[in-house]
């Protein structure tokens, strides 16, 4: 038997117009560096994300499923674009501005970008580029910046503001398939080459839906939302589509992401909520405990992108600001899991220990564990295998270029079609992920996994530490042995004698488990989306031979 009900597609226009009718007075607010934020509001965000949809159609001549790149930081009309290009069925590439240029210029070719929108503070990035950028035919050039790097070069130049003045302040949106493409996201390649992931116009509603839930972010049109996570990344974990569904007011920091500008932001804007990698939050709170600031505003923090360390946790809460960490991938839209402690253990002593936790998997994502080999695991707290995941926010293939088949490699892909995340954790019986490690980065050491968060963790509660990275190195004994390489606090001392005494006392490391190999290091080298790189550790260590 056949439903009932009307088949509407779930389309991002339909998100974009609902935002601009229904929460027309919602801003999105613009930080410039100067006295006054540039402030803009949801009605206007929608006008000119129209009037932006004709200027590509009708003067850049963007059809079908051309892809459109942006090259920016989070601003209002980064959201302009992210709405305006799917919705006339174009394809939004968000590029990622920290990839090392060689990799930019592989992806925007890969993906066959026919424009892009880029800040003029990114010009010094892109210009060099160009001649590398096959398919790009347009810049279209937005905010301040030096653009006399562009003159001479065989793109057609566009200024944003002008383009877009004077056009049509509506557009009658195509009615598409809600399977087509509306956004592609290449991985950050953490762990190996980037991958590009196509999210379609029902992925993005459906996962939008679900960053509102309550038992998600759960936001309302009452809050301020600080969006530190770059629009590059994953789609800013889906945060500006899943705001305009619900009227949430967006406090975006442009290019001002450094912790003294974040703490002015807190401090007069007053956010309610905030979402960054930890190792945002890492810098931000070592500047507020060099210049306290009152940032008891921010109700909740949602940490992630990779584990937040407990010591983390614990200090925020001091400083009445709330962490909500969650798990995810590019992969999976990114929301897979998200840390809201079941009810009968609020305010209790087991809350922290929940809070902790990558998360609860919400309605829409399903989740199994597979061993080693290959056989499903309980979910009892205690088997650790590898986390695969299926749902409808959730990738089923990569993209592998316009001519070519999708991609399914057969390490994230099984034969019945889920995603191995390649992520190793248990699942408790009341369904909370806690991840023990990625698959690459766990310490196989005589037949036994060590797992190098729980180090980094225990580490980074000892006073002296900064940051804490452990990879794996070779040990003729027992295969690989972990060492730690430590960031110490700006005049802190200590050493590893007393750092291995902590972990075996406070840090509660299991003997066997302590690391016998130990470098005091500058900095913990991170990836494109501030993440600690440990493929560079290893390189640097591969051999064993500390500095
Ligand atoms: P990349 O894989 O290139 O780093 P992603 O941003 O897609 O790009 O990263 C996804 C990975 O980040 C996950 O597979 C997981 O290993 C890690 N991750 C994300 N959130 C968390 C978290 N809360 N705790 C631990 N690891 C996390």
């Amino acid at each position: 038997m056949q439903s009932t009900m009307q088949d509407v597609p779930l389309l991002i226009s339909r998100i974009l117009t609902h935002g601009a009718v229904i929460h027309g007075s919602s801003q999105v607010t613009t930080w410039t560096g100067e006295a006054e934020p540039h402030r803009r509001s949801y009605a206007e965000v929608a006008q000119r994300a129209a009037q932006l949809a004709h200027a590509l159609r009708d003067e850049l001549g963007v059809s079908g499923d051309d892809r459109v790149a942006t090259l920016m930081w989070n601003n209002a009309e980064h959201v302009e674009a992210y709405f305006a290009i799917p919705s006339m069925g174009a394809v939004l590439h968000t590029l990622n501005l920290r990839l090392p240029p060689e990799q930019l210029a592989w992806v925007a070719n890969h993906a066959q970008d026919k424009v892009v929108i880029v800040n003029g503070s990114l010009l010094p990035l892109l210009v060099p580029l160009l001649p590398h950028l096959r398919t790009v035919e347009h810049v279209v050039v937005s905010g301040v910046g030096d653009r006399s790097g562009l003159a001479g070069t065989a793109v057609r130049v566009h200024e944003y503001e002008e383009l877009i003045a004077g056009r049509p302040t509506t557009y009658a949106w195509p009615e598409l398939d809600e399977r087509s493409a509306a956004a592609m996201c290449y991985t950050s390649g953490t762990t190996g080459d980037p991958k590009g992931v196509v999210y379609s116009h029902r992925s993005i509603y459906l996962h939008s839906m679900q960053v509102n839930m309550a038992q998600s972010m759960g936001l309302t049109d009452e809050d301020l939302s600080l969006i530190v996570v770059p629009q590059f990344h994953v789609n800013a974990w889906g945060l500006p589509h899943a705001t305009f569904m619900t009227g949430v007011n967006m406090l975006m920091p442009d290019r001002f992401l450094q912790p003294g500008p974040l703490a002015e932001m807190i401090e007069s804007e007053r956010p309610t909520h905030a979402a960054a990698v930890p190792t945002i939050w890492q810098g931000l709170l070592a500047e507020l405990t060099a210049k306290p600031r009152d940032v008891s505003c921010l109700g909740q923090v949602t940490i992630g992108g990779s584990a937040c360390p407990p010591s983390l946790m614990a200090a925020f809460d001091e400083l009445g600001m709330r962490v909500c960490h969650a798990w995810g991938m590019t992969e999976t839209s990114p929301l897979g899991t998200i840390a809201r402690p079941p009810a009968h253990v609020i305010g209790t002593d087991e809350e922290f220990a929940y809070r902790l936790t990558q998360g609860r998997f919400p309605a829409g994502v399903e989740a199994r564990l597979t061993g080693p080999g290959g056989e499903r695991l309980p979910w009892d707290g205690e088997s650790a295998g590898e986390l695969e995941v299926r749902g409808p926010w959730i990738a089923g293939a990569y993209y592998n270029g316009p001519d070519a088949e999708l991609l399914r490699p057969e390490d994230k892909f099984s034969s019945d079609g889920w995603l191995k995340t390649g992520d190793v954790g248990t699942i408790s019986p009341d369904g909370f992920l806690t991840l023990t490690d990625r698959a690459k980065d766990v310490i196989k050491s005589g037949g036994e996994w060590i797992s190098s968060v729980d180090l980094e963790n225990a580490l980074m509660s000892h006073p002296a530490v900064a940051e804490a990275a452990v990879v794996a190195v070779p040990d003729a004994k027992w295969g690989e042995r972990p060492l730690a390489t430590v960031v110490l606090k700006e005049g802190a001392t200590a050493d590893f004698t007393e750092l291995r005494a902590f972990l075996a006392g406070e840090g509660g490391i299991a003997k066997w488990q302590l690391p016998e190999r130990w470098t005091v290091i500058e900095s913990v080298p991170k990836t494109s989306v501030g993440k600690f790189d440990k493929k560079v550790l290893r390189r640097r260590y591969a051999e064993g031979e500390l500095e």
